[in-house]
């Protein structure tokens, strides 16, 4: 027997609301669904395979599709090992990423990986998503997960912690997935959080961006040209270059959104406009190709109300999104997206899970660790502790863990202490300038 759906859609011109019955084609059950197959994504339905869930992936865009997030911080090399994804990605001969550097006005600030505060990765890649993103769903795939191209989301419903989730596939068509728990990697889609109404505002004051990719025929040789660079621009602008192994680079501004607003035209006319205010940049980009139309975002950072639910739980970009500056969206991603599989499994084998302590409070602790860092970025705080010429060599290691992606290291006093420490220390600096420049 035929099943079918009714939706109420309202149609914003005519402000006028009417009712449409669609006929619900395929059904199937699985133990869990997994929204979105970005990284998030990715890392969740890997490990779920591992460890024998009968696991889907619904993806609504056909892959390779354009992402942002190129920089990668090496915490994510954990999560993707973890994950059994790292062969893979070791194959691709991504651009290394041993570290940052920050410039500003002739003073440069270095951050080597290999020279952090405690244990961990000393180095990852810069890596045009669409290959990075493919790559991950193809292994995935390859391990034996069911991943559904074209499938998008359009409704769940739960009863208790089981749901019923609606998809329509590429044909129009429309399918039923009855699952037992839902992963939603589902990024800036936010999938359950607007169906469910958990989106809140944002603890980071609105920032937007303008960004695209060149052929970048002019990149200086040698580890000039490959290392990922921030530009500060202003206190609270400032621009990325991230070149890729392939001879293209990614290039974008980050600014508070009245910044961005001064520019009007298209993306790329507002891109021109742009680049002048980099001294560094300029002239390597100025003439530089689009490799397509750049993209423009206003209010980049994300918040929700809460991250887990009967039934469902939020990862990545699904949940929340701070600030691109320290490069931590796929760290938090697959950090998340984990540890979402890891509590899964262990409620569908019986074993009670506090969301509360073991999944909340354990994200939360990191994010409130960046959550510091990018808003003394933007105090200027931590921009003087970054470009201070005459740096101590244990704060900065210590610094150089946090960026890193090591934020849960509570031994690490940048980590435990990160409410003040940025303020102190920047404080101490000026302290010192201003007695040298008094001398
Ligand atoms: C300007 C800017 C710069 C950034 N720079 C960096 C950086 O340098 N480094 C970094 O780590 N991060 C960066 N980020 C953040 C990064 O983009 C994200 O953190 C990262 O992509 C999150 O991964 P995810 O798996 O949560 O989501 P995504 O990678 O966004 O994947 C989500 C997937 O869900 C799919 N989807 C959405 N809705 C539906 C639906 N209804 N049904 C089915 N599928 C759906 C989407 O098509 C998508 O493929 C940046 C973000 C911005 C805005």
């Amino acid at each position: 027997m035929n099943h079918f759906i009714e939706y109420l859609l309202f149609c914003r011109n005519k402000c006028s609301v009417f009712t449409l019955s669609l006929e619900i084609m395929k059904k199937e059950n699985i133990d869990v669904l997994v929204i979105g197959a970005g990284p998030a994504g990715s890392v969740s339905a890997s490990y779920l395979q591992l460890h024998g869930l009968n696991v889907m992936v619904v993806e609504k865009t056909c892959f390779p599709r354009f992402q942002i997030g190129e920089s990668l911080i090496p915490r994510c090399m954990d999560n993707f090992e973890e994950a059994g994804l790292l062969e893979c990605l070791l194959k691709q001969g991504y651009e290394k990423k041993y570290g940052a550097r920050f410039l500003q006005d002739g003073k440069s600030g270095h951050f080597d990986f290999s020279k952090k505060y405690g244990e961990g990765w000393d180095w990852t890649w810069q890596v045009p998503r669409d290959h990075f993103d493919q790559t991950l769903i193809d292994e995935v795939m390859r391990k034996g997960v069911t991943v559904r191209f074209e499938t998008e989301v359009i409704a769940t419903e739960f009863i208790g912690t089981d749901s019923m989730t609606t998809v329509r596939y590429a044909d129009g068509s429309l399918g039923e997935i009855h699952a037992k728990f839902i992963i939603d990697a589902s990024g800036f889609g936010r999938v359950i959080a607007k169906q469910l109404g958990l989106e809140a505002p944002p603890q980071i004051a609105a920032h937007g961006s303008v960004f695209t990719q060149v052929t970048d025929l002019k990149r200086p040789k040698g580890v000039e040209g490959t290392t990922i660079t921030f530009e500060i621009i202003e206190k609270d602008v400032w621009f990325w270059y991230i070149p890729f192994a392939n001879g293209n680079t990614s290039i974008g501004f980050v600014g508070a959104m009245d910044w961005i607003s001064k520019f009007k035209g298209t993306p790329a006319e507002i891109l021109q406009q742009m680049l002048p205010s980099s001294t560094y940049y300029y002239e390597q980009f100025k003439d530089a190709t689009y490799l397509f139309e750049p993209h423009k975002v206003e209010n980049i950072a994300k918040n929700v109300t809460r991250l887990h639910g009967d039934g469902f739980v939020l990862t990545g970009n699904s949940a929340e999104f701070l600030d691109p500056v320290f490069s931590s969206g796929v760290s938090f991603a697959t950090e998340s997206g984990l540890l979402a599989a890891k509590l899964v499994i262990q409620q569908l084998n019986g074993v009670a899970v506090d969301w509360e302590s073991d999944f909340v409070a354990y994200m939360k602790r990191g994010v409130a660790v960046f959550s510091s860092y990018v808003q003394e970025w933007y105090t200027g705080n931590l921009q003087k502790i970054i470009l201070h010429q005459h740096p101590n060599e244990t704060i900065k290691e210590q610094i150089c863990a946090v960026l890193a992606g090591y934020v849960w290291d509570e031994t690490n006093p940048f980590v435990k202490k990160h409410h003040r420490i940025i303020k102190n220390v920047a404080q101490l600096i000026a302290m010192e300038e201003g007695i040298s420049s008094s001398k």
